[in-house]
C-alpha cells in the first residue's frame, strides 16, 4: 500500500468544547460535527491518514482562569470533559494518530507546538516529524476552535511546510469577540492556507 499524502488533522472535538454540558462549550460545534464525521469518511476513501488531536491539561495551570489565564477549567487530563466526543471515538480507528497537547500546563493551542507561558519556551509536540515520516505533504485541518487551536495548529502546520487546507464548514469558533473566526480564517489565508 502506498504511503499516504494527506492527513486529516482532527482539533479537540472534546466534551468540554463540543457538548453542551462541557465547560468552554463552542456554540457552533454540534453544527460543524456531521461535516467533521464526513471527512473523516472521505479520508477513509482515499486511505489517508487521520490525526486527532486532544486539549490535555494537568488540574492547575496558568491556561485556566483560577491560575491566572484566559479561560475556565476544560479538558483536564483524564477527566470526562477531556474525551473525544462518542462519535469521534467511534470513528477512530487505532491506526489513527492521537496527538495530547498542553500536557506540562503549556498553553497547547497548536497541535504541533505547547508555549510554556511563564518561560515563553516552545516544545514541538512531535506531529510534524510523525506526518513526514509518514510522507504527509497535504494537511486538512478541522475541529475546534477555529479562532484559537484551529487556527494555531494551521499556522503551525504552514510554517512545517505543509500544504495546508482548513475545511470550514467542519470547524467552528469561540468568539470571545465578535468577529475572531473570520479574522482568523483571513489570517491562516494570508500565511498561505487554504479555505475549503
Ligand atoms: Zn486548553
Amino acid at each position: 500500500m502506498p504511503k499516504p499524502k494527506r492527513a486529516l488533522l482532527i482539533v479537540d472535538l472534546q466534551v468540554d468544547f463540543a457538548d453542551p454540558s462541557g465547560s468552554l462549550f463552542v456554540a457552533g460545534a454540534p453544527a460543524a460535527l456531521p461535516f467533521v464525521l464526513r471527512r473523516v469518511e472521505q479520508a477513509r476513501a482515499h486511505g489517508d491518514l487521520v490525526v486527532w488531536s486532544q486539549d490535555w491539561h494537568p488540574a492547575s495551570t496558568p491556561h485556566f482562569a483560577p491560575f491566572g489565564g484566559r479561560w475556565p477549567v476544560h479538558c483536564v487530563a483524564g477527566t470526562a470533559g477531556a474525551e473525544l466526543l462518542p462519535a469521534a471515538v467511534l470513528a477512530q480507528r487505532p491506526d489513527d494518530l492521537v496527538i495530547r497537547k498542553g500536557v506540562a500546563g503549556e498553553d497547547g493551542y497548536s497541535a504541533f507546538s505547547m508555549r510554556n507561558t511563564l518561560t515563553g519556551e516552545v516544545r514541538s509536540t512531535g506531529l510534524a516529524a510523525q506526518l513526514q515520516a509518514a510522507g504527509v505533504t497535504l494537511v486538512t485541518v478541522c475541529g475546534l476552535a477555529t479562532d484559537w487551536c484551529v487556527k494555531a495548529t494551521a499556522l503551525d502546520a504552514l510554517t512545517a511546510g505543509f500544504t495546508v487546507e482548513v475545511a470550514v464548514d467542519a470547524t467552528a469558533g469561540v468568539e470571545l469577540r465578535v468577529g475572531d473566526t473570520a479574522a482568523a480564517l483571513r489570517e491562516i489565508e494570508a500565511a498561505g492556507g487554504v479555505l475549503c
